[in-house]
């Protein structure tokens, strides 16, 4: 297994652990803020729920954060990987083997033909001369 699959693999890691610190941060704000709902009389309500509401948000909107940046690094951390570990070199998608550049329309190594490898890098095609 490469670095950089071993990296984004601990980024959904990451990722999936701030979700679920998100969502349970959600969910004892949510439930503080109906516990004290149930606790209001009659005569309150209009005067206290906005406050209820104002402290579910103040309690909330840390945890939606969380959920936003751990949904981002599960399903977008391509950026966050690529920045972390900038190798832009091309591997060869049938033996692995990484290939120098300029590349060439094949490997080097097992002669297979190259095409669709390395979507991050932007290589030059120049038309068909
Ligand atoms: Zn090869």
């Amino acid at each position: 297994m490469k670095y950089k699959t071993l990296f984004r693999l601990a980024l959904k890691f990451l990722g999936v652990w701030l979700a679920v610190q998100g969502i349970l941060g959600l969910v004892v704000s949510l439930g503080v803020a109906v516990v004290a709902t149930l606790q209001l009389k009659r005569g309150q309500w209009d005067f206290y729920i906005a406050q209820i509401f104002e402290t579910f948000l103040q309690g909330a909107w840390p945890s939606v954060i969380y959920i936003a940046a751990g949904a981002y690094l599960f399903f977008r951390g391509e950026w966050v990987v690529d920045l972390a570990i900038p190798s832009n070199r091309r591997y060869c998608h049938e033996c692995g083997y990484q290939l120098a550049e300029p590349v060439g329309a094949a490997c080097p190594e097992c002669g297979v033909r190259l095409e669709g490898v390395g979507q991050s890098t932007s290589v030059d095609e120049g038309g068909d001369g």
